[in-house]
């Protein structure tokens, strides 16, 4: 039986052990003749909580799931024949309860009540989408670390600020919000949202003013309670949206980090909270300069280096550290290649960490096939390329062997 239903605030409970198998994973099922745990389904994340037993030892309730199949399967030691399907709800428990003894439950509450203000606030939020835009919530997933929506049409930035307004002053008028199984013909009369068909017993969940919704979970009885609703990501998504919010206390904790990015921000750059955007633009721009005017300086320093190579040497191979980048790499073989006849290569690592490297033929146009089949069959080097360019890399090694053996080529 399903407490949570009686009320989202029930806290805590008495219940008898029906069952408790050991799992796989070494943990309990543990079924219960009533429970206040909400189990994970519609998206959201379960409870998670205690059950104390009879001797007052806690166990750790860890997850909770809901699957409808025939309770004699799960319960033989059940006196009842139960072979019609009934909706079963499994308590994940580290530690092992005697069935049918009497216990306690006790569930996070802090957990609890953060999903009930994440959940009735993105029902407020899908029933503005659905009013002003027309479009369904598709899917809907509330985790520990996350809530998204998926709306089957898009929403702009602007949209989304605007919706969020909006939310929030549903918040802030502090509506009632009602849970309900009304009877067949009410139910009929109603024009609710539904992710799917329904039928049998429908609950109803009614944001007074804003929103009619079909849903399992566990509401705030107001508005109010939700605190704040702040959408904190929108991204395109199968043709519509995923739209993530956070509320309460949850939104307030990620207003607080990104507040402490800025002021972090403000301190390093020494400016205040609105200079930091042109701030970072201002280095972001220098830095590229120096990037740049760097690299040129490079080029002409390889340039000086590669002149002091006498130009009848056949075979040239440098090695450079782990600074040169694989553009600097390309500019020295592609120079050198342009005066000596045999192979032209570069080597930039160390013996500790490996090396990158980079072949052009020479003048004589050698082939490289030769040069990559020793470097992969010698030192297992990864890499490729043709008779003419051949690149790759190796990993920590005696650089001067490798020189020694292509020497030998
Ligand atoms: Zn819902």
């Amino acid at each position: 039986m399903e407490i949570y239903y009686e009320s989202a605030y029930i806290k805590e409970f008495d219940a008898i052990v029906i069952s408790c198998k050991e799992r796989k994973d070494g943990k309990y099922d543990v079924i219960l003749d009533r429970t206040a745990f909400f189990p994970e389904q519609g998206g959201q994340s379960s409870d998670i909580g205690t059950i104390v037993d009879e001797n007052g030892a806690e166990h750790n309730v860890t997850h909770v799931s809901i699957k409808n199949e025939s309770l004699a399967d799960s319960c033989e030691n059940l006196e009842e024949t139960l072979n019609e399907s009934i909706a079963v709800i499994r308590h994940v428990v580290d530690t092992p309860l005697t069935e049918g003894e009497n216990v306690h439950g006790v569930i996070d509450w802090a957990h609890r009540f953060s999903n009930m203000q994440q959940h009735t606030g993105e029902h407020i939020f899908s029933g503005i989408v659905a009013s002003e835009y027309s479009y369904d919530n598709v899917g809907f997933h509330l985790s520990d670390t996350e809530v998204t929506m998926d709306y089957n049409g898009l929403l702009t930035s602007e949209n989304i600020r605007d919706i969020e307004l909006k939310v929030n002053r549903a918040i802030w008028e502090n509506v009632p919000v009602i849970c309900e199984f009304p009877d067949e013909q009410t139910l009929r009369s109603l024009n609710y949202r539904s992710k799917k068909e329904l039928s049998g017993d429908v609950r109803i969940v009614t944001v007074k003013g804003y929103d009619v919704c079909a849903c399992c979970a566990p509401h705030v009885e107001h508005t109010g309670e939700i605190g704040i609703l702040k959408v904190t990501g929108l991204q395109n998504y199968k043709g519509g949206v995923r739209v993530n919010i956070l509320c309460g206390k949850r939104a307030l904790e990620y207003i607080t980090s990104q507040q402490q990015i800025v002021d972090e921000l403000s301190r390093q750059f020494t400016t205040s909270f609105d200079n930091i955007i042109s701030s970072v633009k201002k280095l972001s721009s220098e830095n590229a300069d120096l990037k740049g005017e760097l690299s040129a300086t490079k080029e002409k320093l390889i340039e000086y280096e590669l002149k002091e190579i006498p130009s009848d040497k056949e075979n040239v191979i440098l090695v450079k550290d782990e600074s040169t980048d694989g553009n600097s790499m390309r500019k020295i073989v592609n120079l050198l290649s342009q005066s000596h006849d045999g192979f032209c290569g570069v080597f930039a690592g160390t013996d500790e960490k490996g090396y990158k490297f980079v072949f052009s033929s020479g003048q004589k146009k050698k082939d490289l096939n030769e040069v990559i089949k020793v470097l992969r069959e010698n030192f297992g080097a990864k890499g490729g390329g043709n008779a003419q360019m051949i690149q790759g890399s190796l990993s920590a090694i005696e650089i001067s062997d490798v020189l020694e053996k292509i020497e030998e080529l």
